[in-house]
């Protein structure tokens, strides 16, 4: 063994035992030969892709051996002024744990390993083509103080910057302070959402005609993204796309 490589071994493994990099899935250390020192490989392979068949408009997975067309039962959730949703993953144990990480446990540099796959989603040609312009879902003020981040604003910076577009998180605001949704059901969510979002005056220009890609860490029921949606598109948006890391795996048997 070459000098230069002991040396470089060395290294590395006092790097280890300084930072102690641990995966922000699971908690192991991250040895220093991966190309990625936030997010652990073993955690990259139990995400799972949304499955295959899937609605080529809102992402739902549907029934194998259900044909695929431009539009499912899934879609009557979701307004006509939205064009496709895409996301990279299921909601399940691990990437519950990443999004975890970037919302409530201060990892805001997860952000970039996530968006990175959110990058790869492919999306149809004219969404690629129109829609140059990430607007992050926002968050209240009152988790803004108590995060110091918003970690859709973390995630579309990173998105954006990946895929050549760029992000505009001051083109959506939270208006009223919306209690947390995790414990409500589909209905709920979407009263509870309803006109808590609006685009902030003089910013109406710069969306008018536009076609928005409206950039979240998770699709849960769509509530969220729909009423931001809905703000985008009353206020002159011609369309809206939707792209999150993670979504919550609907009903199959609709
Ligand atoms: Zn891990
Ligand atoms: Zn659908």
């Amino acid at each position: 063994m070459s000098v230069r490589r002991r040396a470089a071994e060395l290294r590395d493994g006092l790097l280890d035992l300084v930072f102690a990099p641990v995966c922000a899935g699971c908690g192991t250390p991250v040895p220093t030969t991966e190309e990625e020192r936030l997010v652990c490989r073993t955690c990259w392979s139990r995400a799972r892709p949304v499955p295959a068949p899937r609605c080529g408009r809102c992402w739902a997975p549907l029934l194998p051996g259900r044909e695929v067309g431009p539009r499912c039962a899934a879609c009557e959730e979701v307004p006509a002024g939205i064009r496709v949703v895409r996301s990279a993953f299921l909601l399940e144990a691990t990437t519950r744990a990443l999004v975890h990480a970037l919302k409530y446990r201060g990892w805001s540099a997860v952000a970039g390993p996530l968006a990175r796959r959110m990058a790869e989603l492919p999306f149809p040609e004219d969404v690629e083509e129109e829609a140059r312009v990430c607007v992050p879902v926002p968050t209240s003020a009152a988790r803004m103080r108590e995060r110091g981040y918003n970690q859709a604003a973390l995630l579309a910076a990173e998105f954006a910057a990946r895929t050549g577009r760029a992000s505009d998180p001051g083109l959506l605001v939270r208006g009223r302070s919306t209690d947390t949704q995790t414990a409500l059901h589909p209905a709920e969510r979407r009263a509870n959402v309803a006109g808590a979002f609006a685009v902030p005056a003089g910013r109406a220009d710069s969306i008018r005609g536009e076609h928005l890609l409206l950039v979240d860490d998770v699709w849960t029921t769509g509530a969220t993204a729909v009423a931001c949606a809905r703000a985008l598109l009353d206020a002159g948006a011609r369309v809206v796309s939707v792209a999150t890391f993670a979504r919550v795996h609907p009903e199959l048997d609709r």
